[in-house]
């Protein structure tokens, strides 16, 4: 098998017969394991630093300490991608990022306080490297118009999301009950176990993923620009440290990061005709939406993690549960259980001639995430006198949001390599990424707002403070959806048929 994949054509990869190409299946299973590790983290990070004996943040510090370390994981990733494009390819940029992520859990698990922002560090440079490139990889299994590219992104969406279900409860859970050393140990293992996946499977890609400067330089001129970006990304990460572990400069890296890519992006365009600029602009309308998304999504590992860790009691239709765990892995759950049926949903509605087309399902995206901040919000009507409230509300609350980004994120994903012209599409995909980390930084920003930085503040004025801020997050998210729907004609004219 190893010879004829080896030797397999992109036309012969894109020709795959059912419904999803066999190397989907193993950038799911190296997809799945690398979100293990990331949620993992995740999970951990505010219920860390809020840790009396570990960092020992107030939940102010600790929600603005997240938004910044999420965005730069996701600044990180429109790096990765535009590397990716221009030097290294996709597979090499897996390589080199699965290792760097190995090395700061790792790193982490030797002495969390001690090492912390430097793990952290490592761990973000190896995701920007690591996380876009996978997903473009996956956005060039198909030809283009191949009408199956969105099934593989939802099927892509579902490994992600059993990943990010087990690592968010298995890594919280050993770090709070155990120990944070074997819970950051085990976000290393898991890491191995994705990089060893891709690659001895990686020889089934064909010509995808290959260095775009094959055929341009000679073979040591390549290795030469390859061994630049590994030492140039090593040389960031003292940089992402210093940005990371300090406030005033993650501000100003973020009020400059984003005027700069989009400038970025109108460069790449001018080489464009006018039919591609106008899909580019069309995918940049997607991403500029995308980053409200996410701004409101993302209360889901800093504010809501620490409301749960607080206000709610442990018990899930009567059966004991941890609420953190709840609020790590609730989301993965439902994405597993409902991502086939809204997939099946889209398919019916379509041979009916009533499928909506991209734009509104984003518009419907924010009306169910508004839905969602409404129930969070709801949850102080169900408060007893001490401030604990009802899990099963939260929950309920983050069913309605799963819905809502079942809208909007796998069909992001792949809309971006539909819109965007090949040799952008690292670039793009990195773009996807880059709004969400405004979004996580902007969450950061939105639930340190809404926390109170008095450490003796009770948990009844808790309560009411996040509470409140979910109101609000409804409202905008409601104001964000109708003006998606109400656009959709515009955008659709700017997406020329692709939809
Ligand atoms: N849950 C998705 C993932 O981990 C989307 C994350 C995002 O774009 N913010 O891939």
């Amino acid at each position: 098998m190893a010879t004829t994949a080896n030797t397999q054509t992109l036309e012969e990869i894109q020709n795959f017969k059912g419904k999803y190409p066999k190397q989907l299946w193993y950038l799911f299973l190296s997809e799945m394991w690398e979100r293990f590790s990331f949620y993992g983290m995740r999970g951990m990070l505010t219920i860390f630093m809020v840790d009396k004996a570990q960092l020992a943040m107030t939940d102010h510090d600790a929600n603005l300490q997240y938004g910044a370390t999420q965005a730069f994981v996701y600044t990180l990733a429109f790096v990765g991608g535009l590397f990716a494009d221009k030097v290294l390819g996709f597979r090499k940029s897996i390589f080199w990022g699965g290792f760097l992520m190995i090395l700061g859990s790792f790193i982490l698990a030797i002495s969390p306080k001690e090492f912390f922002y430097v793990g952290i560090s490592f761990t973000i440079v190896g995701t920007g490297f690591f996380k876009p490139n996978i997903s473009t990889m996956v956005g060039d299994l198909y030809a283009k118009g191949d009408e199956r590219r969105d099934a593989g992104f939802g099927l892509f969406y579902s490994g992600i999301n059993i990943g990010a279900l087990a690592g968010g409860a298995l890594c919280v859970w050993l770090g709070k009950h155990y120990s944070w050393n074997a819970a950051f140990s085990c976000a290393g293992i898991v890491m191995t176990i994705s990089l060893l996946i891709f690659i001895f499977t990686k020889r089934t890609l064909g010509p995808i993923g290959l260095s775009p400067l094959g055929g341009k330089f000679t073979s040591s001129k390549i290795k030469m620009y390859d061994i630049m970006v590994y030492i140039g990304s090593l040389l960031a990460i003292p940089l992402i440290l210093l940005l990371v572990s300090n406030s005033r400069y993650t501000d100003l890296f973020m009020y400059t990061v984003g005027p700069l890519t989009l400038l970025y992006i109108i460069y790449e365009m001018l080489k464009y005709n006018k039919i591609e600029r106008q899909k580019i602009t069309a995918a940049m309308v997607f991403i500029i939406f995308s980053i409200f998304f996410w701004a409101f999504f993302e209360q889901s590992g800093g504010s809501l993690n620490l409301f749960a860790a607080n206000n709610l009691t442990d018990k899930v239709v009567g059966i004991p549960m941890d609420p953190n765990v709840i609020n790590n892995s609730s989301n993965s759950a439902f994405v597993i259980l409902f991502s086939p049926f809204i997939g099946l949903l889209w398919l019916w509605l379509a041979k009916r001639k009533l499928e909506p087309n991209t734009v509104v399902k984003f518009g419907l995206g924010f009306l169910f995430l508004s839905l969602a901040f409404y129930v969070f919000y709801y949850t102080r009507f169900f408060a007893n006198k001490n401030g604990i409230t009802s899990l099963n509300v939260f929950t309920l609350a983050y069913l309605i949001i799963t819905i809502g980004e079942l809208c909007l994120s796998p069909i992001g994903m792949s809309i971006v390599t539909k819109l965007s012209p090949k040799p952008m599409h690292g670039v793009m995909m990195g773009m996807w990424f880059l709004a969400s980390a405004y979004g996580q930084y902007a969450a950061g920003l939105l639930g340190a707002d809404m926390s109170s930085s008095n450490p003796n503040a009770s948990l009844s004025e808790k309560l009411i403070l996040y509470t409140d801020g979910y109101k609000h997050l409804a409202i905008y998210a409601l104001v964000a959806g109708v003006v998606l729907i109400v656009i959709s004609p515009l955008v659709r004219k700017l997406m020329h048929e692709v939809h």
